[in-house]
């Protein structure tokens, strides 16, 4: 990218790999098999999407900044298994867009964007889409966040939805000198391997949405944050963990979390 007159936008989270010892250590970690499929968010100027495309079927990559186009039709010429959709990623109709593909494992490996971390994942977990596994690039202290336990401060709502759908393993951690323009941060590549049995939950809005609202406020207890639902039953499940109503979110592990939204379904 040095060789390219490109002005980086600090408002896309331009921060772009440099380093092809780091981009192979990446592509190796997800131990893509066979006619797979990668879905790729944010190529920048490809240096990622060159290394998937030797080793899956197909990679479809969502880039929001069309003034890449140029970069990556030639840095990509030889990549013709790969798809580069300009779009936001946040707003592609992903399930839509996959039914066009014929594959027998999906895969997620990308250095995204980390101003849209969350809603990444977000996305990806909402729209169920059956993902083998995630491999991204996020910054390190979100990174520590995707695996916390009940009680560490970094344990919020996005914990609990990936503890429920994965397990999360932190790989290696990539210092911000191996991106260019250089961020304030450090970076640490998470893998995120879907669940081989997920726990019940009866109703899935429900459990999204009682998850969300008993982290809203950091400080409160859950009787405080969950006012709004029948507490009494909420009550009860917590009696079943040895905990009550003065609890916070914090100390709660996911299996509460599932039972609680069970019992008020
Ligand atoms: N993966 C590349 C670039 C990482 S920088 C590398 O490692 O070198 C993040 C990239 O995400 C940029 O190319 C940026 O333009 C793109 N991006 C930012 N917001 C996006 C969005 N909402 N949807 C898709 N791509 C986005």
């Amino acid at each position: 990218m040095e060789s390219y007159e490109f002005n980086f936008k600090k408002s896309f989270g331009q921060n772009f790999l440099r380093d092809h010892n780091i981009v192979k250590k990446i592509v190796d970690s997800a131990q893509i098999k066979e006619n797979s499929l990668v879905i790729e968010i944010g190529p920048g100027a490809g240096i990622l999407t060159q290394e998937l495309s030797k080793v899956a079927k197909r990679v479809i990559a969502y880039e929001i900044d069309d003034r890449l186009e140029g970069v990556l039709d030639q840095n990509l010429t030889n990549c013709s298994n790969v798809d580069i959709i300009y779009t936001d990623f946040l707003k592609c109709h992903l399930k839509d867009d996959l039914k066009k593909y014929e594959y027998d494992h999906l895969y997620v490996v990308s250095n995204i964007p980390y101003y849209i971390t969350t809603p990444i994942i977000m996305k990806l977990i909402e729209e169920e889409v059956e993902v083998d596994k995630i491999v991204i690039m996020v910054q390190k202290e979100v990174g520590d966040r995707f695996g916390a336990v009940p009680g560490k401060k970094e344990y919020n709502s996005l914990t609990v939805f990936l503890n429920y759908y994965f397990d999360v393993e932190k790989l290696f951690v990539v210092n911000r000198n191996q991106f260019i323009p250089k961020p304030n941060v450090d970076s640490i590549v998470i893998s995120l391997t879907k669940k081989k049995q997920l726990l019940e939950v009866k109703d899935k809005p429900l459990f999204f949405q009682l998850v969300r609202d008993s982290f809203r406020y950091k400080r409160k207890t859950i009787r405080n944050n969950l006012k709004h639902y029948d507490l009494s039953k909420i009550e009860q499940v917590l009696a079943n963990y040895h905990y009550d109503l003065t609890v916070r979110a914090e100390q709660l592990p996911l299996e509460v979390f599932v039972e609680m939204s069970n019992h008020l379904a």
